[in-house]
């Protein structure tokens, strides 16, 4: 090969290979909302960057109560309850570009120690965000409340590995392209589906675990899991292979245990 033949042969390189990183850039936020700064859980934009991508996320960075959390050392015996008031709700499944949601119809509340929030919309994470004694599940279902006043309290159910889920089966056969919501006719699910027997359950005071990672969001993780299939979470991590922010700091934070 001649030297000019070599020369040639790298500046071909090199644009291509400047050609091809300009479609990777252009590419990135296509998932993202409109306006919303880009963000993710790994490369640049990951988790230990999400305060300094815009500063809607200082919280991310500043935060002092922000979640998951590893849940150990919980004062034990509050009886303060959590009773759920799910009822059936149309299938319409949202794929936001970072997980799985599904969106619910309004009517379904949880009360939570006398206080009523509405259910919004649940979604997964996987591994778990939160760990119980430092054990991590295979996922997390978080199903998302709003009360009157706009303070959000958040259910969190482990899901091991085990039998298949048959609600978390059809949602997955559901599941529309990134950006894109399926509202699937004629279909209604119920969330009560997705709780496990006991209602048993940890409290503390958190935050999102998303960018902007605002905080006074109460959290209720539940102390005994619920199960899906390999197949299931196999799925799941086709599309979104990790989703999950890691462990925050307690930073003295009391969680209590509830008992039923
Ligand atoms: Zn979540």
């Amino acid at each position: 090969m001649s030297p000019i033949t070599r020369i040639s042969r790298k500046i071909l390189l090199i644009f291509a290979a400047f050609v091809f990183g300009l479609f990777a850039v252009s590419f990135v936020p296509i998932f993202a909302v409109e306006g919303a700064p880009h963000w993710s859980y790994g490369g640049a934009a990951n988790p230990t960057r999400w305060g300094d991508l815009s500063t809607d996320f200082a919280m991310c960075e500043a935060g002092k109560e922000q979640s998951p959390v590893n849940i150990t050392g919980a004062v034990k015996g509050s009886p303060a309850k959590i009773v759920f008031h799910y009822s059936p709700a149309p299938l319409v499944v949202f794929n936001n570009g970072h997980t799985i949601q599904a969106n619910y119809a309004k009517g379904s509340t949880v009360t939570i120690d006398g206080n009523e929030y509405e259910l919004l919309q649940f979604h997964f994470h996987t591994p778990s965000e939160h760990t119980i004694d430092g054990k991590a599940s295979a996922m997390e279902l978080h199903l998302v409340h709003r009360n009157a006043a706009g303070k959000l309290a958040v259910v969190g159910i482990m899901l091991d590995e085990g039998t298949e889920n048959p609600l978390i089966h059809e949602i997955w056969q559901n599941i529309p392209a990134a950006g894109k919501t399926n509202k699937v006719s004629d279909r209604t699910i119920n969330a009560a589906d997705l709780l496990p027997k006991s209602k048993a359950y940890f409290s503390y005071n958190g935050s999102l675990t998303t960018p902007p990672c605002s905080e006074s969001v109460k959290w209720n993780v539940l102390a005994e899991p619920i199960t899906v299939s390999e197949e299931e979470i196999d799925a799941f991590q086709k599309l979104y292979q990790v989703d999950a922010r890691p462990l925050q700091p307690t930073n003295g934070r009391v969680i209590t245990l509830h008992r039923e």
